[in-house]
C-alpha cells in the first residue's frame, strides 16, 4: 500500500490514462478524486473504484476555469482533509498543419494543457505546504514534451511547456517537500489516440494501418503501443516516492521511441 490514505486528485480521470492511474492509486490505498469535465463519466469511474473496495469521489471540473478548479479542490479538502498528490492529466488533441490551425483551437489546446496544469497546481500547493507533509505533483507530458511531430504545433508546444512548469515547481516546492515530475508516454490506445488515427490518415493521405505502423510506432524498438498500466506504474513511482531526491524530472515511457 504505497499511497495509504493519501488524497490523490487526478484530472481527466473519467477516461484513458487518468482512469487507469485512478484505479492504480486506489488499489494502493489512496483516496482518489476523479476530476473531469464529464461529471457523469467521472462518477462512473469513482463508482467502479468504490465497488472494488477503494475510496473515491467524483468532482466536475473544467481545468481551464479558475473558479471550477478552486471550488473542486476546496470540495476535496472539505471531504478528505487535504491534498497529497496531484496528477495534472486532462488533455485533448487537435491536429492541423500550421497554415490551417485555427487560432481559437491553438488557444483551447494551451488552455487545457498549460492553464489547467497551472491552475490545479496553484490550488493544491497551499494545502501541501500547510500539511507539513509536502506532496507529489505529476504532469502528464508526452514524448511530445521532447520531440516534435508534424501537425501538432499546439500539442508539442504545450507538452514542452509542462517541463518548464515542472522544473519551476520542483524548485519552489523543495523547502516544503513538494516534488514535481513529468511522465512522457509514447502512444497509448485511449479514446484520444483512437480519434487521431482516422484524422491523421485523412491529413497525411495514408491508410489508418500506415498511421499506426509508419507514423505512431515507427521509431519504437518493437512496434508496440505503450499501455495504460505502464503509465500508471510510473505515476505510482512518482506519487509514492517520499523524498526530494526524485524531483524536477521527466521520464519517457515509450518503447524506446525517444531515448534520453
Ligand atoms: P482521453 O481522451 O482518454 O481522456 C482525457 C480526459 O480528459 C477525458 O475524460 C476528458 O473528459 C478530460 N478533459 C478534457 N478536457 C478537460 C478539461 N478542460 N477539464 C477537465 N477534464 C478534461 O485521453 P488520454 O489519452 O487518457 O490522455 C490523457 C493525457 O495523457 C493527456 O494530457 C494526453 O495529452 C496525455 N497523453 C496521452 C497519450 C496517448 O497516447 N493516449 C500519450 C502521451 C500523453
Amino acid at each position: 500500500m504505497k499511497l495509504k490514505n493519501k488524497v490523490c486528485i487526478v484530472t481527466g480521470a473519467a477516461s484513458g490514462l487518468g482512469r487507469g492511474i485512478a484505479h492504480t492509486f486506489a488499489r494502493e490505498g489512496g483516496k482518489v478524486v476523479i476530476a473531469d469535465l464529464k461529471l457523469a463519466a467521472a462518477q462512473a469511474t469513482a463508482d467502479e473504484i468504490i465497488k472494488a473496495g477503494g475510496t473515491a469521489m467524483a468532482v466536475g471540473m473544467d481545468v481551464t476555469s479558475e473558479e471550477q478548479v478552486n471550488a473542486g479542490v476546496a470540495a476535496v479538502v472539505a471531504a478528505y482533509g487535504g491534498v497529497d498528490v496531484l496528477v495534472s492529466n486532462a488533455g485533448i488533441q487537435i491536429v492541423h498543419p500550421i497554415e490551417e490551425f485555427p487560432f481559437s483551437e491553438w488557444k483551447k489546446m494551451l488552455a487545457i494543457h498549460l492553464d489547467g496544469a497551472f491552475l490545479t497546481t496553484k490550488a493544491c500547493v497551499p494545502h501541501m505546504q500547510k500539511s507539513g507533509k509536502g506532496g507529489a505533483i505529476i504532469y502528464m507530458g508526452s514524448v511530445h514534451s521532447k520531440e516534435a511531430s508534424k501537425l501538432k504545433t499546439a500539442y508539442v508546444t504545450a507538452k514542452h511547456g509542462l517541463i518548464g512548469l515542472c522544473k519551476t515547481i520542483a524548485k519552489e516546492g523543495g523547502e516544503y517537500g513538494i516534488r514535481a515530475n513529468v511522465i512522457c508516454p509514447g502512444y497509448v490506445r485511449t479514446p484520444l489516440v483512437d480519434k487521431q488515427i482516422p484524422e491523421q490518415a485523412a491529413e497525411l493521405g495514408i491508410s489508418e494501418d500506415d498511421v499506426i505502423k509508419k507514423v505512431m510506432l515507427k521509431d519504437t524498438v518493437d512496434g508496440e503501443f505503450t499501455t495504460i498500466e505502464d503509465v500508471a506504474e510510473v505515476a505510482l513511482l512518482f506519487a509514492g516516492f517520499e523524498t526530494n531526491a526524485l524531483t524536477g524530472q521527466s521520464l519517457v515511457v515509450s518503447h524506446g521511441w525517444f531515448m534520453q
